[in-house]
């Protein structure tokens, strides 16, 4: 492995409703960037906030030198879309995702920026002491444990998005055009270096979490949909190994039928039931999940913008232009379509 030489670091974070914390994080941000001794962009991507934040980053990035971008999609796409529209944005050779809850602390930039250096595609982070809630904490662990049995990948903690990527491994996960993304996983699955650092983890101060008992399935979905087909094979060999258990208990129920005659087979009526209820069951399991891969198949077929950006913002003179030094250019506003 060898050392890899970082001139530029990108900040990526996707805001969705958080005003409260936005001034906050942009003082903690551009302090510990300031650290760096490199150059850097902050770049924030509004995803459809319903209050100030969109004003808010505009005028940070209006600002005289400021180093940020304001990324101001029309509507909300989710976490996982805002920051590939933030990705599209990057200039820097190392990337790195944050919150913008604060639940991560930006102070701890300097340490994924060495850690990368060091030669990782992706540097990882494990939460100490996570602040979330039970109820938010276990289908977490659920993911966990689900992600490292299927893709082997060793990694402790997909859900903490404080990570670094190498611009290579972006450049990667841009070029993949399907709606539905898990980042962490996506971005494994180009990487052949990866490391994981501890990093703290504090409680939400403002606000509650985005996610909803609803979303976070719709993500769990997401995320198994998005790194292997495992459960579909699974499904078949289950359904298989359910229609020979069922046959094997007709030609049973059949048998002691002739033995012990129809009378019998009357009582039997109800485990009849159960069983059909046992089966239905798990074809709507199966068919269940059957849906969840055939409604991305169809998202990714009709190829819908994974995002639309409304308008950018940046003041920053380009982060690799031969001198840094040079004066900062006027903001300027490009409306995409
Ligand atoms: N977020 C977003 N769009 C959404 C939901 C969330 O951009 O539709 C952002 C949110 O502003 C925050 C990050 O994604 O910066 C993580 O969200 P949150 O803290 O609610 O998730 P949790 O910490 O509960 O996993
Ligand atoms: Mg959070």
């Amino acid at each position: 492995m060898k050392p890899y030489p970082i001139r530029c670091v990108s900040i990526v974070i996707p805001v969705y409703n958080e005003e409260a914390s936005l001034p906050e994080l942009l003082r903690r941000t551009a302090g510990a960037c300031q650290q760096l001794g490199r150059d850097y962009e902050i770049i924030l991507i509004d995803d459809g906030s319903r209050d100030r934040s969109a004003e808010i980053l505009m005028e940070a990035a209006t600002a005289p030198g400021s180093r940020i971008v304001a990324v101001i999609l029309n509507r909300n796409y989710g976490q996982h879309a805002a920051i590939m529209a933030g990705f599209e944005e990057c200039r820097g050779d190392l990337v790195i995702t944050l919150d913008a809850d604060l639940q991560n602390p930006p102070e701890e930039i300097p340490r994924l920026v060495a850690q990368a250096a060091l030669g990782y595609d992706v540097v990882g982070s494990v939460r100490e002491n996570r602040q979330d809630s039970t109820l938010r904490r276990w289908p977490s662990r659920l993911i966990n444990f689900a992600v490292q049995r299927s893709t082997g990948v060793a990694m402790s903690d997909y859900g903490c998005m404080l990570r670094a990527y190498r611009n290579t491994i972006v450049k990667a996960m841009l070029a993949c055009p399907e709606r539905s993304t898990f980042i962490p996983i996506l971005a494994n699955s180009f990487a052949r270096h990866t490391s994981e650092i501890p990093v703290g983890h504090a409680e939400r101060e403002h606000g509650e979490s985005k996610y909803d008992f609803l979303r976070l399935i719709n993500l769990m979905f997401d995320l198994v949909t998005c790194m292997t087909t495992t459960p579909l094979r699974l499904l078949s060999l289950i359904g298989g190994g359910m229609a020979l258990l069922g046959f094997c208990f007709g030609a049973l129920l059949i048998f002691l039928r002739m033995v012990f005659g129809a009378a019998w087979a009357g009582d039997g009526v109800f485990v009849l039931f159960a069983v059909l209820f046992m089966f239905t069951g798990v074809q709507l399991v199966g068919m269940g999940l059957l849906g969840e891969y055939l409604g991305r198949v169809y998202n990714d077929v009709r190829a819908r913008p994974r995002f639309f950006v409304e308008r950018i913002l940046r003041n920053a003179p380009s982060p690799l232009a031969e001198s840094p030094a040079s004066p900062p250019t006027s903001a300027t506003e490009s409306i995409r379509p």
